[in-house]
């Protein structure tokens, strides 16, 4: 299973629009890995993770081909995941033919993209509601097996995790999130080991609190809880991704802290094969 990164940033990217803070200016300064857009992710280069306003610049970017992208799933409806209003350009008057995009999103991303996009006049886009615990499939075929999970973030932006599983590979995409709750956990002992995990890292070394998003110190105790259950061993490939300004630390630094534990610091073009 191959997963490109094509956003590695928390909602306000780095640089942040009006910040003059280290990082940033590091950022604008230097370009490359430094500078972060809104968190998008590619499997297979065809099943997208989240929707967010800089999809544009991926697709130009990156020329993401949208004749083998058929299926998007939305993590929550925070605008750096799921920004609606450019999902109506699936209508033809926009965007001629194409191939249609099917997007998943659990309650308030679907309210949200129902009141946005007229699905019927989408070329044949559409939508579907998932709820955290219940399985689908997605892609041609449904050769992807997926099952959402409860985030422990802001509830009202009806958050899911996702574990993907293809082929004999697995991988768990967890962002927005702090750490893990109990139902969640058990959700991911039903599914097994891990090939890729992308954690959120937010708060890069140190944040306040364990909920909402989590930092390199959550995700170790994370990561001790999943090896612990047999989630996770020396061979799984661990991402740690979607990083404020305001965690402090340039790309650089973080891959400096994360290194000396065997972990990747995501980066807008990063591709990994598992
Ligand atoms: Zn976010
Ligand atoms: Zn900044
Ligand atoms: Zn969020």
């Amino acid at each position: 299973m191959k997963i490109k990164f094509l956003g590695t940033a928390a909602y306000e990217g780095v640089p942040s629009l009006f910040c003059t803070c280290r990082v940033c200016q590091k950022a604008m300064k230097e370009g490359g890995r430094e500078l972060r857009s809104r968190s998008q992710a590619l499997i297979n280069d065809e099943l997208l993770l989240d929707f967010p306003p800089d999809t544009v610049w991926h697709f130009q970017r990156f020329c993401l081909d949208w004749t083998k992208i058929g299926d998007c799933l939305i993590t929550h409806d925070h605008s750096d995941h799921l920004y609606p209003e450019d999902a109506l350009m699936a209508v033809e008057a926009y965007s001629n033919q194409h191939r249609p995009l099917h997007f998943y999103a659990a309650q308030s991303g679907y309210e949200k993209l129902m009141a946005c996009v007229p699905f019927a006049e989408t070329a044949g886009a559409g939508i579907s509601l998932v709820e955290p615990g219940r399985r689908f499939t997605a892609g041609e075929g449904g050769k992807y097996s997926v099952l959402p999970l409860r985030a422990n973030h802001e509830d009202a932006t009806s958050p899911v995790i996702y574990s993907i599983s293809c082929e004999g590979k697995r991988l768990l995409y967890a962002h927005d999130t702090g750490v893990f709750y109990e139902d969640t956990w058990k959700g991911l002992k039903e599914e097994g080991r891990y090939d890729l995990i992308s954690m959120d890292c937010t708060g890069c070394l140190e944040k306040a609190g364990p909920d909402y998003h989590m930092c390199l110190r959550d995700i170790r105790g994370v990561l001790e809880r999943m090896r612990s259950e047999k989630l996770a061993d020396e061979k799984t490939t661990v991402v740690l991704n979607h990083f404020s300004h305001n965690g402090g630390l340039t790309y650089e630094e973080m891959c400096r802290e994360a290194e000396k534990e065997g972990m990747i610091v995501s980066y807008d073009g990063l591709e990994l094969v598992v």
